[in-house]
């Protein structure tokens, strides 16, 4: 019963607390799902200017491959034609590189015979000397009849001053399939850096050309403790990220050279074995979506605390109303003399009881208390003194019963009335006797030598009766009379005058 008061009592409060806590889950919901969107938003928009950036590099780096290798076709096939040998030589020259020329080459175009010896060079005319049947791809071309366009890892040109270069080259054979050499043409990696150079793709980002094998080709810019040409990215982590995630694609990570993050936007340059690389710092991807955050955050960080504040406040001011409306309560339900519960409270406590008793068949007891002789003792002592007596009458009252379930209370004017629930005869009258005993020993606070008596009926309830809450209240008033009737001072008990008890 009290805990289902508390409860009920605990509801405005609970409902406060429920009301902030959703208040605030709603906005930080709301402010979380937004700032999600917009980071994928900024995500997207970057990965496309990115995918934008890439596919014009690749395209760029695609068709000056193919202008090369247009080249080195149109070297071969000048160099196959059955008349080639009857034209004089300084022309020959001319006709092997005139479409080099044509085409913005960026290295130069050798081509060497089946021994490995340079027999025509586009830088010099006769050709330089040196023989390069060493070479990897010199050594591919000769081995492999569909060896094809052969595009080298990038190295340092020995035989000239191109710097870093790779070079592309296609196998010469005969119309039998025999191997007669190789058409060579080397092509400077810096011309790559001056197109990256070209892009503005913001600070602390970077648009890199890698082979598929892992070696650098050429990256823009090249910061302090950065990889130039050749560098071997072989064993990085977001070397085999990219290797691992196909033809194209995305992805954020942090780099392995400055271990800072990037998103890393890739794809291969059509059929060719390169990949170009644009790594955008996160800084500058999300720079804005993070100021943004922070205010938003800020601002619902105020918002929710705002709430708390507010809901604290709410609280404070509840608890202080349901703080004055209990002692409202407990003020209109007490006797403003003896401080014992008023008869209001009497008869709802009473009517509490007498119902549970009915429903649990168990026993229920009251004692009417009555001051004897009040009269004469106003009479003597004046009101100041009764109210004196009657105020000790109460103390003693609450001091003789312990039980959570009993009440005494102030009937009216100098009479009392004890509620023992689950109380059976023998336990009410000895309790009665108690009070009675107790009541005469006291001494009135203020009136030292003054004293006075109680006589005590008491009602139980039995299997015979009574059948009311009337009956009950009558049964003890009828006890108490009868304790009156017979000298006062003593308990008389409503069932069973045989139970009645002499003053000692
Ligand atoms: P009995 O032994 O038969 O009960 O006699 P009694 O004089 O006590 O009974 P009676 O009903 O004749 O008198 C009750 C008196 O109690 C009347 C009244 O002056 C006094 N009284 C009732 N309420 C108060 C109170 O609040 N304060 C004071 N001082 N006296 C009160
Ligand atoms: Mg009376
Ligand atoms: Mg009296």
């Amino acid at each position: 019963m009290i805990e289902r008061t508390h409860r009920i009592r605990d509801l405005p409060e609970r409902a406060l607390v429920l009301g902030c806590v959703l208040a605030m889950s709603a906005i930080i919901a709301l402010v979380t799902f937004m700032l999600v969107r917009e980071h994928s938003s900024a995500t997207h928009a970057a990965i496309r200017a990115s995918s934008n950036v890439v596919q014009l590099i690749a395209n760029e780096v695609q068709r000056n491959i193919d202008l090369y290798d247009a080249s080195l076709q149109g070297l071969i096939e000048t160099s196959q034609n059955p008349d080639f040998a009857s034209i004089p030589t300084r022309l020959q020259h001319t006709l092997l590189f005139g479409k080099a020329t044509g085409a913005p080459l960026r290295g130069d175009l050798l081509w060497i015979n089946a021994q490995g010896n340079i027999v025509a060079d586009s830088q010099a005319d006769p050709p330089r000397k040196a023989n390069l049947a060493g070479w990897p791809e010199f050594r591919a071309h000769r081995e492999h009849a569909d060896s094809g366009l052969i595009v080298s890892r990038p190295f340092q040109d020995q035989i000239g001053s191109l710097g870093w270069c790779i070079s592309l080259s296609r196998r010469i054979a005969s119309s039998s399939g025999q191997f007669l050499g190789v058409a060579s043409g080397a092509l400077r990696l810096d011309y790559f850096n001056t197109l990256f150079k070209s892009l503005n793709i913001g600070s602390d980002s970077s648009v890199s050309l890698i082979s598929d094998e892992g070696f650098m080709l050429a990256r823009e810019p090249l910061s302090i403790g950065d990889a130039a040409a050749g560098a071997d990215y072989r064993h990085r982590g977001n070397f085999l990220a990219i290797m691992a995630a196909g033809t194209s694609g995305s992805f954020v990570a942090v780099s392995g050279s400055d271990k800072k993050e990037r998103l890393y936007t890739f794809a291969r340059v059509g059929q060719l074995p390169m990949i170009v690389v644009v790594a955008v710092s996160t800084e500058v991807v999300y720079g804005a979506w993070r100021r943004t955050a922070l205010l938003v955050c800020a601002a619902t960080g105020g918002l929710c605390l705002g709430i708390l504040w507010l809901g604290a406040l709410l609280r404070r001011e509840l608890k202080k109303r349901q703080r004055a409306e209990r002692k409202l309560a407990t003020l209109a339900a007490t006797d403003s003399l003896t401080g014992l519960p008023n008869r209001r409270q009497l008869d709802m406590t009473l009517h509490r009881e007498w119902l549970r008793a009915q429903r649990t068949h168990k026993p229920l007891s009251v004692l009417m208390i009555d001051v004897d002789d009040f009269k004469a003792f106003n009479e003597r002592h004046g009101h100041q003194g009764g109210d004196d007596a009657l105020r000790a009458v109460a103390n003693t009252l609450r001091n003789c019963t312990h039980r959570p379930a009993d009440l005494a209370a102030r009937y009216g004017g100098e009479e009392f009335l004890v509620i023992l629930a689950e109380t059976n005869p023998d336990g009410a009258r000895n309790i009665a006797e108690t009070i009675r005993l107790a009541v005469a020993q006291q001494i009135v606070p203020g009136s030292p030598q003054l004293s006075v008596t109680v006589s005590i009926g008491v009602a139980p309830t039995t299997l015979t009766g009574p059948d009311s809450m009337e009956g009950l209240l009558a049964e003890a008033d009828a006890a108490l009379y009868r304790a009156k009737h017979n000298g006062r001072n003593q308990v008389a008990c409503g069932r069973s005058p045989a139970l009645e008890l002499s003053p000692s």
